[in-house]
């Protein structure tokens, strides 16, 4: 496959894809280093992940750089996400020990009771090219850090971001043959569920994730899938400080281009502030600097798939055809590379595409609402569940809706973030089980009871 630099579709590369038999032998050779990494223990496996973080860090250009050159990602939001996802390293170097080592659960006359937290084998990571550092360090690092051996797939739109990714892992103490790049495509992440695995963790699009969990299923080993949202962003009346929530609302829409599982893909404003709002959402997003990732301004480069394109404009089309406001962008931009414009689409509803669909690109659907009960209906008419935000000056105005939410992280005068200190999960078509928190350490662990008769 040829790998495009999508911000001037110039070929940056060749892909070339594993084979049924180069996987076959990857898996042999991870399983043989299963059985090896036995004599490991937890807090070896943490120092490999200490180094890695260093490892990262001073080669932090040269990784901004093959990012933003694989997928199109601004270079500054790309140094945003990989200092962002060393967080996560930090949560999983302090807090791995806490939930992996042994536990003694009980002590009475006559036994003791204890749970011990196994690895579960050589585990499957396919992952998407939205953020493949934060997405692969949810996965791989605390897979390892569990004793685990890893196949893992970036997606073949950020291959060579998967190879340096897994290159530094390598020199950072982790054995080789432990974790296996795997490449290609769909079909080759389809060949590799084929295998004899151990488990599966996904990150990538509803449609997909369905595949995988329907081919999964008959091996009976865990399959966790983290897959895509159409994320809502409500605006109770009771907001004084409209600028900021706005300010908030033009980076979940915009950011990574809007190609983030939890970016904002749908708001709804109370009338008494919908104008207001409306004005100065288009006027900010009149002012984002479309343009080349590696220029410090840009803050919209090019969609990472041309293919995406078409997906947005059927649903801009859809929108306008069904009565709603076109009133910024609605088309690519007149240059070359896969470039959308901000879109900014107001009085919508949901028969319209915009409103329930992933658009996964830089355009968004406002809707007016006149009370919290509608915004709450509104909110929950979605096939996914991924995050929610309510926005208002009062946490008790905001708690019942918060509260009625059917998604997987609510949020509070925020949006569009991700804490490793809490489960960040799906629900409904937005994905199965949870990576990050102490349930993304388990995750990767299987527990065995030990009940130990005194004698
Ligand atoms: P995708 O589903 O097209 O591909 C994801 C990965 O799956 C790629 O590596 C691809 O090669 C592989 N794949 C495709 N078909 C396969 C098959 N039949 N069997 C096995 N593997 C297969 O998704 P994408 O375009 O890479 O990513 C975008 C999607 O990911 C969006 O829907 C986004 O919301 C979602 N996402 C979710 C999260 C989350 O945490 N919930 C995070 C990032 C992205």
């Amino acid at each position: 496959m040829k790998l495009i630099n999508p911000a001037n579709e110039t070929v940056i590369g060749e892909l070339v894809f594993d084979t049924a038999e180069s996987i076959r032998y990857k898996l042999e050779k991870a399983k043989t280093a299963f059985e090896a990494n036995k004599k490991t223990n937890l807090l070896e496996r943490i120092e490999w992940v200490k180094k890695y973080k260093q490892n990262i860090l001073d080669h932090i250009d040269d990784l901004a750089l093959t990012l933003t050159q694989d997928m199109g990602k601004p270079l500054s939001q790309s140094y945003g996400e990989i200092k962002g996802s060393l967080a996560r390293l930090d949560f999983f170097i302090d807090e791995s020990a806490k939930y992996l080592n042994v536990e003694m659960v009980n002590e009475s006359q006559t036994h003791m009771e204890s749970i011990s937290y196994e690895p579960l084998g050589v585990v499957v990571n396919i992952s998407a090219w939205n953020f493949p550092y934060n997405i692969g360090f949810n996965v791989f690092v605390p897979a390892l850090i569990a004793g685990n051996a890893v196949l893992y797939k970036p997606s073949e739109y950020t291959a060579k971001t998967g190879d340096k990714m897994i290159e530094l892992l390598l020199e950072s103490g982790v054995p080789e043959d432990l974790i296996q790049v795997i490449h290609g495509d769909g079909s080759v992440g389809s060949a590799l569920l084929e295998l004899e695995i151990d488990g599966v963790f996904f990150t990538g699009s509803y449609l997909t994730g369905q595949k995988i969990y329907e081919q999964v299923a008959k091996k009976m080993i865990p399959c966790q899938l983290e897959l895509g949202g159409k994320d809502p962003f409500y605006v109770s009346a009771d907001n004084k400080k409209l600028e900021s929530v706005v300010d908030s609302a033009i980076e979940g829409v915009f950011w990574n281009n809007g190609q983030s599982c939890c970016a904002v893909e749908r708001i709804y404003v109370h009338s008494s502030l919908y104008d207001s709002f409306v004005d100065l959402f288009v006027d900010k997003a009149k002012s984002l600097v479309l343009g080349d990732p590696l220029d410090d301004n840009t803050f919209i480069g090019p969609l990472a798939r041309k293919e995406q394109i078409k997906v947005i404009q059927i649903q801009v089309n859809d929108a306008i055809e069904k009565g709603a406001n076109l009133l910024l962008g609605g088309k690519v931009a007149e240059r070359s590379g896969y470039y959308y414009l901000p879109t900014v689409i107001s009085d919508t509803n949901h028969n319209m595409l915009i409103m329930k669909e992933e658009s996964f690109g830089p355009i968004i659907g406002i809707q007016k609402v006149s009370s919290d009960e509608e915004a709450i209906s509104l909110m929950r008419d979605t096939e996914y569940g991924l995050s929610s935000a309510v926005f208002s000056d009062s946490y008790e105005s905001a708690k019942p809706i918060l509260d009625a939410m059917n998604s997987g992280t609510v949020y509070w005068n925020c949006c569009d973030r991700v804490s490793p200190y809490t489960p960040w999960s799906g629900r409904k078509n937005s994905g199965i089980g949870s990576t990050l928190s102490y349930l993304g350490i388990r995750a990767f662990a299987q527990p065995k009871s030990y009940q130990i008769r005194k004698i």
